[in-house]
């Protein structure tokens, strides 16, 4: 028996013991599954009619792909931010207990939500250099003991061949975004990040990973440093929209 048959024997053998169960309900679910039908159901893809820049829904029929007010009005600097669900109700959930509650194991669902992102027109079929987490500043990074950017830009970059690398650093320590609206997050976040010694992004094509997308503005900070630092382009990717 080959190492490979071995080896899904074993597997197959595992989840006859520990059948796979859906991680709210805990209903069992299929071996490739996170969650039950009917709270697949309870999830919101993001549809069109949204912003073609920052993904931003729009409550309405317009069928032509438009531009926010939010993006009309500021200096976009990635080529376009795209969100897969929104963050709402489980959605919302999973990733809040991923990233405060210390369940890193939810990172498997998280990145397979970031992926669907990736099945937009705006990035399907197109090539990337080299993929970049949104950092975070070292000192929350040792509070919460993991970036979960990285984690899933990790995940991500196994699947997709293509490799990850924590380019950018956050030097400056910003009071958390919440609750600050579009031009004090600007504000806020101005030279907060920056490339990290002895590396290079020119003539790169990158996309940048983060769990959650609010306004853009962090990405778009980031961008900006990159595009700066000579990236070609920039197109970022996460689970969900605020
Ligand atoms: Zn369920
Ligand atoms: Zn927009």
């Amino acid at each position: 028996m080959s190492t490979l048959a071995k080896f899904s024997g074993l597997r197959a053998i595992a989840s006859l013991l520990y059948p796979p169960v859906c991680t709210i309900c805990a209903a069992i679910v299929g071996s490739d599954d996170y969650l039950c039908e009917e709270c697949k159901a309870k999830t919101t893809r993001i549809i069109p009619p949204f912003c073609g820049k920052c993904s931003e829904p729009f409550e309405g029929a317009i069928t032509d792909t438009f531009i926010c007010a939010n993006c009309a009005h500021r200096t976009i600097h990635f080529d376009a931010a795209v969100a897969a669900y929104r963050s709402r109700g489980i959605v919302r959930q999973i990733i809040h207990d991923f990233k405060y509650g210390r369940q890193i194991h939810l990172r498997h669902l998280v990145t397979r939500w970031l992926t669907a992102a990736l099945d937009d027109p705006r990035l399907r079929g197109r090539r990337f250099d080299v993929i970049i987490p949104v950092p975070l500043h070292p000192a929350r990074k040792r509070e919460r003991g993991f970036n979960q950017a990285s984690l899933l830009a990790e995940l991500l970059s196994a699947q997709i061949s293509i490799q990850s690398k924590p380019l950018l650093e956050r030097i400056r320590y910003t009071t958390t975004q919440t609750a600050l609206d579009r031009t004090e997050r600007m504000e806020n976040l101005h030279n907060a990040f920056r490339l990290r010694k002895n590396t290079n992004v020119r003539d790169l094509r990158v996309l940048l990973i983060d769990d959650v997308l609010t306004t853009g503005s962090t990405l778009n900070e980031c961008a900006r440093i990159l595009k700066g630092a000579g990236a070609i382009s920039v197109h970022a990717a996460t689970a969900a929209r605020a």
